[in-house]
């Protein structure tokens, strides 16, 4: 378990910050879907409340009229006595505008059958109607009631009727009845419509306003009043409803002149849940980031260690070589010229070897600082392979390698090159496919031209890289971890000071490689750039 967290950690640190955060965006959506729904249905509510509560105050305002106006005793209509009318009408004249038009009554007792009398407020008096739109409404509201009184049927409720037929001319009815509960005549008014419209109407949008909209809602709200029959509004409105009692014709409407409520909620969302993601992936980002350089500097740090490790195994074996052979020749014991001849060869090549190791590793060094300087000059490529191949010789010979060294046939062009640089860089070419060769001991070199360019190749016919690992060899510690490399030591920083130094000379170094077959490295550097810098 503990290995497999250690192996692990970095996941689990990227986990410990996706799970939370998932959660958290989760539940922060859906908070949010639901604080969408209910502001939104909030909204709907209060608009209808709004809408009620101004239908319900213009019918109260006319019901309340109504039932004191029209409340005439029978027998102002039994004992004919209707012009008592006119001072109770008079009353409530006097009271100022209350919306209506016209009081009048209509008496269903024999002598004066079924005539219509008005109030007329000049004289103070009961008359016949002047208008004949009036007349008219009044006749035809007045028709079922005269119908019940002719039968003399029994009226089960003085409730007030309301006739709207004619839109100019609107009626409310209150039946009178005598004791045995039969219509003697009716006491109604005809409502003024442009009161209603202009003065009552307003009134009652305004009034109650405050009691369900904040002051910056009630400047975002648009009333719209549609009478019906003439203001055809194909408007969709937030709410809307027709009015109670009368004017049942009138409808108000509502809605919102910049954003509602709703689509404030919906933006809110948006805003949100975009923030929200927005701060989820730069997070995620910055974690993932911060994972991936911590990753790099575990992965780096157990090259470091491999390096050292490695590097010492690559010191210790020929320093204990040429201790020995030291040893030998120190004490005197070989004599034979030819014996001492191959030990000093030994030390020789064993000392060159760990020269170029060391080279190697301070190249690194200044080239990790920034500090690694190149000395260019015109020179032949050929020269400097046949220097680097020199002092391989020994050693090659030793360990049974054959080398063919394929030469062009004409002298290459010169290149501008750093004769050291580029000989170190061969000799590392040639180190590896020594060192990564297996059982097989030909290596081909070749100099060349290709295509502008003037171009060295070292091939082996060993144990080959994977495809994968190609792009990989030429980092810095970077080894191959498998197969047979196992067994061979290495620092890991030959190919990567490879490149960096064909790199400086804009040259481009390439590997084609299979696994088991071999290994072909080639240094190109070019020929115009180089040779005319
Ligand atoms: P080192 O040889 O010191 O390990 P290098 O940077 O020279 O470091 O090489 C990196 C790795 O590339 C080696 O560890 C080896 O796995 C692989 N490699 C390099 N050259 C060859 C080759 N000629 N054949 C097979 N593998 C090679």
């Amino acid at each position: 378990m503990k290995a497999f967290l250690k192996r692990h950690v970095l996941w689990a640190g990227f986990l410990a910050v996706l799970v939370p955060l998932t959660v958290m965006l989760v539940l922060q959506y859906r908070w949010l879907v639901e604080l969408q729904t209910k502001s939104a249905i909030a909204h709907e509510a209060t608009l209808k409340n709004y809408l009620e509560a101004v239908a319900t105050k213009s019918e109260y305002h006319y019901k309340e009229l109504a039932t004191a106006a029209l409340n005439l005793p029978a027998w102002m209509f039994i004992e004919n006595r209707l012009d008592k009318a006119a001072y109770h009408f008079d009353k409530f004249m006097k009271k100022g505008p209350l919306g209506v038009k016209r009081f009048f009554v209509l008496s269903f007792v024999r002598e004066d059958h079924g005539k219509a009398l008005v109030y007329e407020p000049s004289i103070p008096a009961m008359e016949p109607p002047a208008s004949a739109a009036e007349q008219r409404a009044i006749y035809v509201a007045a028709a079922p009631w005269w119908m019940l009184s002719e039968k003399r049927d029994v009226v089960e409720t003085e409730a007030l009727s309301v006739d709207e037929r004619d839109p100019e001319n609107r009626l409310i009815i209150h039946p009178v009845l005598d004791a045995e509960s039969r219509v003697v005549g009716l006491a109604g008014l005809i409502l003024d419509h442009r009161f209603f419209r202009d003065r009552l109407l307003p009134k009652v949008i305004d009034k109650s306003m405050p009691y369900f909209f904040s002051e910056a809602d009630q400047k975002n709200l648009r009333v719209v009043v549609r009478g019906a029959k003439r203001d055809k509004l194909e408007e969709k409105f937030e709410a809307e409803r027709a009015m109670a009692f009368v004017f049942r014709d009138y409808r108000i409407g509502l809605s919102s002149k910049d954003m509602n409520p709703k689509d404030w909620a919906q933006a809110n969302f948006v805003l949100n849940m975009g923030l929200s993601a927005a701060i989820a992936v730069v997070l995620l980002g910055g974690v993932a980031l911060a994972l991936r350089t911590a990753s790099r500097e575990m992965k780096l740090s157990q090259m470091k260690n491999d390096f050292v490790s490695n590097v010492s195994h690559e010191l210790r074996t020929p320093l204990a070589s040429i201790r020995v052979f030291g040893e030998f020749l120190r004490l005197g014991r070989v004599t034979d010229p030819a014996k001492v001849s191959e030990y000093g060869e030994y030390i020789e090549t064993e000392s060159r070897r760990l020269t170029g190791l060391v080279n190697n590793i301070l190249d690194f060094a200044k080239i990790e600082s920034g500090r690694k300087t190149y000395r260019f000059e015109s020179a032949d490529l050929t020269d400097v392979v046949c220097e680097t191949l020199k002092t391989f010789e020994v050693r090659l010979r030793h360990s049974g390698f054959e080398i063919r060294f394929d030469q062009p046939e004409r002298p290459l062009p010169k290149v501008w090159l750093d004769a050291d640089a580029i000989g170190q860089a061969v000799s590392n070419l040639l180190d590896n496919a020594v060192k990564y060769s297996g059982s097989a001991r030909a290596i081909d070199v070749a100099v060349g031209q290709d295509n502008g360019y003037v171009m060295v190749s070292v091939k082996d016919q060993g144990i080959g890289i994977s495809r994968d690992e190609q792009t990989k060899i030429f980092e810095r510690f970077h080894r191959v971890s498998t197969g047979l490399v196992h067994d061979v030591k290495g620092s890991g920083l030959g190919l990567s000071i490879v490149n960096h130094i064909v790199q400086a000379h804009k040259g481009a170094v390439t590997v084609d490689s299979e696994p088991g077959r071999g290994s072909r490295f080639a240094i190109r550097l070019p020929v115009e750039e180089t040779a005319g810098a």
